[in-house]
């Protein structure tokens, strides 16, 4: 067997292990667990550093999943949007593939919590279905393999579906959606990077949400798949108690750079069936985005995102505060230290005075010696 499958059989999947490591009263967690599966890798569990902290958290069972009634088990409508089985195509250009069901671990806020943790992967006939779609619609040039973890797939299925994908002319990028690199380390192997290697543009996006997921073990992953060539996306999830704090995102973009990581997706939760309890409002959301834009590296700072209940899709937010104003003569701008500036549009009247902008009252309040005047380009 391959370490990384006997590493995997070795993460706590029983009540009874959970509460052998870490004093969870199995009684307590039966009934999700039959409900919500329950996996927790090696390197995840010696992460977890006390009762109730921000890994714990998003991998142990809670009562609390199960008091959603009214909830939807599919909010985003994937389902309704399903041409071919595994297969979801929302957007013009490019479409998602589920190649399977498992993951290395069952976060406890997953989208598709209704999916997860079924075994199997893609079957073969199920892949040439996919693939006849796909022949078919010229129009996608972007296929991202999800599930589920695609990493879950031993090489050689893996490596089936890259080289069934590359026989499609059109198809320009191939993605994954991956949450291995930060839990099951041991799985990003010299073999599987020379097998991604061959099918380039081939980018990765990584599941990340909290500082402490980013040891020593998974950024050596990291660094492996870069090495490979392989561009580095970060997505992560707005979690109530986990992330949901200007400092802690901080650094969890500060530890992806350092991991060659660059962060693209912050996700608002979404209205999943079971994961409520980690729903937080929008304001936190713009508020840590307003936090990192301008008082860090620009590449550590996510695009918002809601993905909007109904199938709408991904909507990127920003605060609101950055257009002041937009007319026909100019727009009026704030930055990061809350002063204000003026872009005159093209053509707008040469010489025209410029209309004053005055102090802003929540700044003005706060007497942080800002001049409050505003500034002529
Ligand atoms: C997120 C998503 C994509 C990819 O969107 P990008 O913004 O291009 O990363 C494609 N299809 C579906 C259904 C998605 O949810
Ligand atoms: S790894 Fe991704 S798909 Fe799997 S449970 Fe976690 S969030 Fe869901």
């Amino acid at each position: 067997m391959e370490d990384w499958r006997r590493i995997l059989a070795q993460s706590v999947v029983k009540p009874k292990d959970l509460a052998d490591r870490l004093g969870v009263d199995p009684k307590e967690i039966e009934d999700i667990v039959g409900d919500y599966p329950m996996r927790i890798t090696p390197t995840v569990l010696a992460t977890i550093k006390e009762k109730g902290d921000a890994i714990w958290k998003q991998v142990v069972p809670d009562r609390a999943e199960m008091a959603d009634a009214d909830a939807e088990d599919d909010p985003l409508e994937e389902d309704l949007m399903s041409p071919v089985p595994h297969l979801v195509h929302r957007y013009p250009d490019r479409v998602l593939l589920m190649v399977t069901n498992q993951c290395p671990i069952y976060c406890r806020f997953c989208t598709r919590k209704r999916l997860v943790g079924k075994p199997g992967f893609l079957k073969k006939g199920e892949l040439d279905r996919a693939i006849a779609y796909l022949r078919e619609h010229q129009e996608v040039r972007d296929v991202i393999l999800s599930g589920g973890d695609p990493l879950l797939l031993p090489d050689h299925l893996l490596e089936r579906i890259l080289k069934s994908l590359r026989t499609i002319p059109h198809l320009e990028l191939i993605r994954i959606g991956t949450r291995v690199p930060g839990s099951l380390p041991e799985r990003i192997t010299p073999k599987l990077c020379d097998i991604i290697k061959k099918y380039h543009p081939f980018y990765m996006n990584l599941h990340f949400n909290h500082p402490d997921e980013l040891t020593p073990e998974v950024k050596r992953a990291c660094g492996m798949l870069a090495d490979a060539g392989v561009p580095l996306g970060a997505q992560t999830v707005l979690l109530k108690g986990v992330n949901d704090d200007p400092e802690i995102m901080k650094r969890l973009m500060h530890q992806l750079l350092l991991a060659r990581v660059k962060p693209y997706y912050l996700y608002q939760a979404d209205l999943t069936k079971g994961t409520n309890h980690f729903r937080t409002s929008v304001e936190t959301g713009l508020k840590i985005i307003k936090s990192l834009q301008g008082h860090t590296s620009g590449m550590g700072v996510p695009h918002f995102v809601i993905d909007a209940p109904g199938g709408g899709g991904k909507i990127p937010l920003l605060p609101a505060d950055y257009l002041v104003n937009l007319d026909e003569d100019s727009a009026v701008l704030r930055n990061y230290e809350n002063r204000t500036f003026h872009y005159p549009q093209p053509g707008s009247a040469p010489g025209r005075e410029l209309p004053m902008v005055g102090a802003h009252p929540s700044w003005a309040a706060t007497g942080n010696g800002c001049d409050g005047g505003g500034e002529h380009l």
